[in-house]
């Protein structure tokens, strides 16, 4: 049973269909370890649905409606609508959530760290797997912007909670963790990375610490 869940918004966005592709994939694959978050996703899609279908007065809130009704002035989100991957999504996420890691190419980053790159078309977002050691840590660090992580395999910890498969966790730009795995195993993550194309030299800021580390 999973511990940790997306926001209340980040389902409700799930939802409406309007989270960027990467993000909405991280979200699905919580959803299949989670029937709490698969009910409340298909009862917002239920009450999104109605909303379009339905002149009879539903009861909901205000604050759902509002969100709902801003939602159907939205442009339709590009992510969707361009040459991506996201059809071959669900079964990449499908081998993934089985464990079927054994044809990625892994990147070795630190002795404790090796990142599998994957693509979702978007490029917006880096959506890759994490490999940490069993026992292994990840210097403490920040990113460029937000981060969805969901464990796979393994678990870690992070000094306010330990996290197992299924689990759920963002953060934003500001939060400093330095996650540890857990003993016994190695720990697969997905993570989705805010990565927007301005930061070019995204990566290299982010792993530069960690060559640092590793060379001394
Ligand atoms: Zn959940």
């Amino acid at each position: 049973m999973t511990k940790h869940h997306p926001s209340n918004d980040c389902l409700m966005e799930h939802a409406a269909g309007s989270l960027p592709v990467a993000q909405a994939a991280c979200v699905s694959a919580h959803l299949s370890y989670c029937e709490r978050c698969r009910r409340t996703d298909s009862q917002l899609k239920t009450v999104g649905g109605a909303l379009l279908e339905r002149l009879d007065p539903i009861p909901v809130s205000e604050a759902l409606l509002d969100t709902v009704l801003a939602r159907l002035e939205d442009p339709v989100p590009l992510t969707y609508t361009g040459q991506t991957a996201a059809a071959e999504l669900p079964s990449l996420l499908q081998r993934l959530i089985n464990g079927d890691f054994s044809q990625l190419v892994w990147k070795r980053i630190t002795r404790s760290l090796s990142i599998s790159y994957l693509s979702t078309g978007d490029t917006n977002y880096e959506f890759a797997l994490y490999r940490i050691a069993a026992g292994g840590r990840i210097p403490e660090h920040t990113h460029g912007g937000g981060e969805m992580t969901l464990v796979l395999e393994g678990g870690f910890s992070d000094g306010r909670d330990s996290y197992h498969p299924g689990d759920f966790i963002y953060r934003d730009a500001e939060d400093k963790h330095a996650p540890v795995a857990l003993d016994g195993e190695d720990c697969i993550c997905l993570a989705v990375l805010d990565a927007p194309l301005r930061f070019t030299g995204w990566k290299h800021r982010w792993l530069n610490p960690f060559q640092q580390l590793h060379a001394g």
